[in-house]
């Protein structure tokens, strides 16, 4: 293992359950919550808390102790700010026109398998 290497990297952000945005990481190798001392294990994401006296984030916390919900793409794209995608227009019919296949496929298929 080299020395120096970093523990973590960004990965995106999170909704802590709280309802306040707190910034991912996910761990590159095993690490160890600050708060609770479990193991944050090579692949896990995990928040930071910032460091009361310092005001850096060095507080590792597991999901155990902060739960967070990873928004994902969509939700990314809705909380950036200036995400420069700020209308999409083509969301509704897209969106009506799937509830509209969801509630013809199985009339479809069910039609389909009656013959
Ligand atoms: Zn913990």
């Amino acid at each position: 293992m080299k020395r120096g290497s970093p523990h973590s990297e960004r990965a995106g952000e999170a909704m802590l359950d709280a309802g306040t945005r707190a910034a991912l990481y996910r761990a590159l190798r095993e690490l160890s919550c600050s708060r609770c001392g479990g193991r944050i294990r090579e692949g896990e994401l995990f928040t930071r808390e910032a460091e009361p006296a310092s005001g850096l984030p060095l507080v590792r916390i597991c999901r155990g102790c902060a739960p967070f919900s990873k928004g994902g793409g969509l939700l990314d794209a809705l909380l950036a700010p200036g995400g420069g995608e700020e209308s999409r227009p083509t969301a509704a019919p897209v969106d009506a026109r799937e509830k509209v296949l969801s509630r013809l496929g199985p009339a479809l298929e069910a039609s389909r398998r009656r013959r």
